[in-house]
């Protein structure tokens, strides 16, 4: 039997350090996560934590975000010092270990990655990042009906489906892209074009 956390208490801790609209999405993450766990066989106390837990350092204001990498010694890119706000993902996880008690590299690794995903994910990974996604409360990215139906059926399609769309997203922006999710990106996308080369020669 793996560690049980007392997801209750960690839901009360939450609402007092999240506003309201990031206390929904983080239940819909957690709820989301579950239900893929079921789907796909993976750990359902640890998708939970993870979906808890992912963006508890998202309402840390920018400049306190900045602060508390440099207190810890956590790395930060120049695209993270830049975009303070991407730091959320590897302050989670700071915080996770250090108020929520979370040991376990799996969830935390899960919440580091949350936001742009990489190449060679986990099976956690994949659930944490897709369900940050697709949670009920999402509804302005395209192709959510597709990708939702995805998120059941193949998790590395439905991985590569998600970065397409947030890499469209963020070249209508004029700002730069974090590496790591155009290296996620060309990953999943080499996965899915050799799959499909195989069922064409399979027909
Ligand atoms: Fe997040
Ligand atoms: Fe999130």
């Amino acid at each position: 039997m793996g560690t049980t956390y007392d997801l209750q208490k960690m839901s009360r801790r939450l609402a007092r350090y999240l506003d309201e609209d990031r206390y929904t999405h983080t239940q819909g993450v957690r709820y989301t996560a579950a239900a893929m766990a079921m789907a796909h066989g993976a750990d359902m106390m640890k998708a939970q934590v993870a979906g808890l837990l992912h963006d508890c350092a998202k309402c840390i204001p920018a400049k306190k975000k900045l602060k508390l990498c440099e207190r810890e010694n956590i790395f930060m890119s120049p695209y993270e010092k830049k975009n303070p706000f991407m730091l959320h993902a590897k302050l989670g996880a700071y915080l996770a270990r250090e108020k929520y008690d979370v040991e376990d590299e799996e969830i935390l690794s899960a919440i580091v990655w949350h936001t742009t995903g990489r190449p060679h994910m986990s099976l956690l990974e994949k659930i944490i990042f897709i369900a940050d996604y697709i949670e009920p409360n999402r509804c302005k990215a395209p192709n959510l009906e597709d990708i939702r139906r995805l998120a059941f059926v193949d998790l590395d399609t439905c991985t590569y489906r998600i970065l397409e769309d947030t890499l469209d997203y963020l070249k209508t922006n004029p700002k730069d892209i974090d590496g790591m999710t155009q290296d996620a990106f060309n990953y999943y996308r080499n996965i899915y074009e050799r799959r499909e080369l195989e069922a064409e020669e399979d027909e």
